[in-house]
């Protein structure tokens, strides 16, 4: 990315310390770099981010009280971790943004830039009158669902049981029921996500703007909605990671880069399945056995990110009883690998990072999502855009049937085809948003940049901080 003279003042970051929300939080640190602003990240202890591949940044860490092994707020429980950390984080936070903000030697600071889930922020914003962008890590289409979730709830919709849960939601088509986040957990998770999802639409409400990692040529439509229903400037600038040179990172996955790349180097173009379910995502090991069996039996080479935390022992066993062509991996440089000419399919859990990223290098997908508002991506994946393919959960969870007919359809039915000319053609749009001078994101970005140097005179005149 081009680089734009010095501006003379620092943005805050604050991103949500699970993988799906770092990355993008930090490319869009990245592009407010190159586009010429100083970048300071404060970040929680827990999952911190690696800041030697971000040596132009600063970074302070704050306690977020989460060294506790026994802390029921694990990263695969977000209904409990957000509204801990929310808590939890409120005063060393505001503690540190102070010092940051008093450091006399810094640049003055322009803006906050947060997750869409730290709500608590919006008063730290308003006390240290500082303004504050809102960055949500997900999709326009489901920002644009989670905005109607209260009057959705209000209709009844989200009480719908089998075999109710294949209807319409008449008012935001093509969704089904079964696509509602928390739809099938208890009423209790219910209500803790909607409270989620209603403090993530006020935060953005009540900020000084929006960001999404997504583009005009994309979700055009979702964002004309969000556009009349926020009262704040939208900013679409994605695809992130295009725009972002890759940091060297120096951790162990450079041990599976270069085992997995070489790997890929080695097979003829198209012809392997990547399957990776994300950072939080958990495998039954009654589903390892199923997808493990399916793909040998499918006769083309996969390369499978087989988490840790899923199942180490599971995935050493399964793979030490395979015969065919494969490599498992517990992590893969997931970027490299959906731009490497072999690959030729991405089963994916439908995250919105995972989403972007497929579509951007252009890889067709086969999409088992698994929680939040995967569900929605993975209806626009398939009946939207129609670059994919849909391999739902059975009543047992992945099922061989399902699994086997989802690889045919995208390898060997002429709808795969059609699906890859499409993917295709979506590949190009994200190209062309980039455009200097006059692609979507590329204007975007611009805007952005502009905003921020307006915003602190605009948003609170030239006041200092209150008590
Ligand atoms: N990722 C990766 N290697 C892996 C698995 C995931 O680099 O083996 C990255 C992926 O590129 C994406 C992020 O982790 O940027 C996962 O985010 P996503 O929103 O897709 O899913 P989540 O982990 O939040 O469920």
């Amino acid at each position: 990315m081009e680089q734009h003279q010095r501006k003379g003042r620092r943005v805050v970051l604050f991103p949500v310390p699970l993988k799906g929300h770092i990355n993008p939080m930090l490319h869009l640190g990245q592009i407010l770099h190159s586009n010429g602003f100083s970048v300071v990240v404060i970040h929680t202890n827990f999952n911190s981010p690696d800041a030697s591949s971000y040596r132009h940044f600063t970074f302070h860490r704050i306690s977020d009280g989460l060294d506790d092994q026994d802390h029921p707020a694990t990263t695969s429980n977000v209904l409990s971790l957000f509204p801990y950390l929310n808590a939890s984080c409120l005063e060393p936070f505001e503690a540190c943004l102070r010092e940051v903000v008093s450091d006399a030697a810094g640049e003055p600071v322009a803006c906050l830039v947060v997750d869409a889930h730290f709500h608590f922020t919006q008063g730290v914003s308003k006390r240290l009158r500082i303004p504050r962008i809102v960055l949500r890590t997900g999709g326009a289409c489901s920002f644009h669902l989670f905005t109607a979730l209260p009057l959705l709830k209000g209709k009844g919709y989200l009480q719908v049981q089998d075999p109710k849960l294949e209807d319409p939601i008449v008012e935001f088509p093509p969704l089904k029921v079964k696509d509602l986040p928390a739809i099938s957990s208890s009423d209790s998770d219910k209500d803790k996500l909607l409270q989620l999802v209603i403090s993530m639409v006020s935060t953005a409400k009540n900020s000084a703007g929006l960001i999404l990692n997504t583009f005009e040529g994309l979700e055009q439509p979702s964002l004309d909605e969000l556009r009349r229903e926020l009262p704040v400037p939208i900013f679409s600038i994605g695809p992130f990671h295009k725009l972002c040179r890759p940091a060297n990172s120096r951790s162990s996955v450079a041990h599976n880069k270069a085992a997995c790349i070489s790997w890929l180097d080695k097979h003829n173009p198209r012809s392997v399945i990547y399957v990776s379910f994300g950072s939080i995502a958990e495998t039954k090991e009654s589903e390892f056995e199923e997808i493990a069996c399916c793909l040998r039996n499918s006769g083309r080479p996969f390369l499978w990110v087989a988490r840790p935390d899923s199942d180490v022992r599971t995935a050493a066993r399964i793979s030490s009883g395979l015969a065919g062509d494969e490599c498992i991996v517990k992590w893969a440089p997931q970027l490299e690998v959906l731009s490497h000419p072999s690959v030729g399919a991405f089963w994916t859990h439908c995250g919105w990072n995972s989403t972007m990223e497929g579509i951007s290098e252009g890889v067709p997908m086969i999409c088992t999502p698994c929680f939040a508002e995967q569900m929605v991506n993975s209806r626009f994946i398939c009946d939207v855009w129609r670059v994919g393919v849909e391999l739902e959960m059975g009543r047992n969870g992945l099922e061989r049937g399902r699994i086997e007919r989802a690889i045919r359809r995208l390898f060997q039915e002429k709808e795969g085809e059609e699906i890859r000319n499409r993917m295709n053609d979506l590949k190009e749009k994200a190209s062309l948003c980039l455009k200097q001078g006059e692609g979507s994101s590329f204007n975007a970005i611009d805007g952005l940049a502009r905003h921020i140097m307006l915003l602190e005179s605009v948003t609170f005149g030239n006041g200092g901080i209150s008590a």
